[in-house]
């Protein structure tokens, strides 16, 4: 078996651990491998082990890979997106948007959803801890960022993401995802979005952010190897 369909083997087996300890159904848990910085033909391996959902973090880079790429792939843009990238990101037709981070980035991407005739489904990205991720709205301005989305037609409110600060210790980042399923619930009830997925968890701690909540584990180096 060549090495990336066994690394992705390893990674499920880990996600099925991870949930039969905690209790979770697996099939409430998806893979999402992270495929930035890794050449067509190595993604392609992954591909064809079966693993169709795939995070970016350039618009750049999905442009050359996706036409190499099967039509069967899910395509997730994670990485930070700015403003005058937002007519590519629409275009690309992602699954989902991860990253999305202020109002002014979310009322672009509803204007060119609306004039490129689709509805873009997104995440917000939420700095839970303060520091770490430069990226991501404070917790206290996600209300007011979900009555601004209220307006937006042209997108839909998935859930939310957010990447805790870096640290060895898997268990750290623990609280971090605990506050993000807490601010979800607490946002949810408040505003009467479901915001159903919860996008956390990488290569070092996916455990943890699964047994916190995660629908989705963002997994890059356990897959695909060390990135330079
Ligand atoms: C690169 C990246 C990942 C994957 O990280 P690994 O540690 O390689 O698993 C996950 N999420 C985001 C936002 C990333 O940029």
């Amino acid at each position: 078996m060549c090495e990336i369909a066994n690394n992705l083997e390893k990674v499920r087996a880990r996600i099925q651990r991870a949930c039969e300890q905690c209790g979770r159904d697996p099939s409430e848990v998806e893979l999402l491998a992270v495929s930035k910085k890794k050449d067509v033909e190595t993604v392609r391996e992954a591909v064809t082990a079966g693993q169709l959902l795939l995070g970016e973090n350039r618009i750049q880079e999905v442009l050359i890979k996706q036409p190499e790429l099967s039509g069967a792939v899910q395509w997730h843009l994670i990485g930070h997106l700015q403003s005058n990238k937002v007519k590519h990101a629409i275009h690309c037709r992602f699954e989902c948007i991860h990253s999305v981070d202020s109002a002014k980035l979310m009322h672009a991407l509803n204007k060119e959803a609306g004039e490129q005739g689709v509805v873009q489904n997104i995440l917000l990205q939420v700095n839970v801890s303060g520091e770490g991720s430069k990226f991501g709205i404070a917790p206290d301005d996600l209300i007011p960022l979900l009555e601004e989305a209220a307006k937006c037609m042209h997108l839909n409110v998935e859930g939310l993401m957010t990447i805790p600060p870096l640290s060895e210790d898997p268990e750290k980042a623990g609280p971090y995802f605990k506050q993000l399923r807490d601010l979800r619930d607490q946002a949810a009830a408040e505003t009467g979005f479901p915001l159903t997925f919860l996008s956390m968890g990488m290569s070092h701690d996916m455990e943890v952010a699964i047994r916190e909540g995660a629908t989705m584990v963002r997994v890059g180096t356990d897959i695909f190897g060390t990135r330079s």
